[in-house]
Formats: structure tokens, sequence, C-alpha cells
């Protein structure tokens, strides 16, 4: 066996159980990094800012590495979902914001209750919506 296989099993084993990279992690690597680039680019006129750009960094790097090595897998995993999620609703209200900025004949109500969004017609005055997933009543002027 050469020496590279020993260390690439070695790593394999060390890494077995462990969380390992993941969305969340990929992304703080990129946010790590760019704060590294951006403390490079500052350390010349602004020492006090790029001291403290150069803290937030390691810290960066520790929760990263920490998050990588981790063998509380499903905390670890669940983290990593909620950070999916939260990009996958930023991504889809941007989208649906736009779609119903554009809709004239409607006007959107977000529920209270369970954060559905209901569509109503424009020009109806003073109504109640009854919301159509969990039967909260909305208030609403159109
Ligand atoms: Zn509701």
């Amino acid at each position: 066996m050469n020496v590279f296989r020993k260390i690439g099993n070695a790593i394999a084993r060390f890494m077995y159980g462990r969380n390992g990279m993941d969305q969340l992690n990929l992304v703080l690597m990129w946010v790590v990094l760019i704060l590294d680039v951006v403390t490079m680019l500052v350390q010349r006129n602004h020492a006090a800012v790029s001291m403290v750009l150069y803290w937030l960094s390691m810290a960066g790097w520790v929760y990263v590495l920490f998050r990588m090595f981790s063998k509380n897998l499903s905390k670890r995993r669940g983290e990593n979902q909620k950070f999916v999620n939260w990009v996958w609703r930023m991504k889809s209200s941007r989208a649906g914001a736009k779609e119903r900025h554009a809709d004239k004949d409607h006007k959107y109500f977000t529920c209270k209750n369970c954060k559905t969004i209901c569509r109503v017609p424009v020009g109806k005055g003073k109504i109640i919506i009854t919301c159509p997933k969990c039967g909260a009543q909305i208030h609403a002027k159109t």
C-alpha cells in the first residue's frame, strides 16, 4: 500500500461518522474567505477594522471546522436543513413578490396564523378572508 493511499484511508477513517462538508459549511467557508480577502485589503489603511475582521474570520474558521468534524450529525443536519429551507424561502418569496407585484387584479394577504398567502380580487371593499389552510380569518381591505 503506498503512502498516499494510507493517508487517504486515515482521513476517510477520521471523517467517518462526522458531518464533513454540507451546504451551510460551504457557504460559511465562502463568507469567511471573502472576509479574509477584505481583511487583507483594508489592513493597510484601517488597522482597527482589519483587526475586527481578522477575529471574525478566525471565529468563522473555527465554526466551519467544528461543524465539519462534529459527530453530532442530527444537530448539524438540522442546522443545514434550516439553512437550506431559509435560502429556498428567500428565493421563492422574492420570485413570488415580483409576480404578485405584476398582478394588478388581485391583492395578496399573508395569514398571520400559518403564513399562507391568500389571493383575493381587487375592489371588493372591506372583506373577511378565511384562510384556506388553517381557517383563520383575515380582515382586509381590497
Ligand atoms: Zn392560515
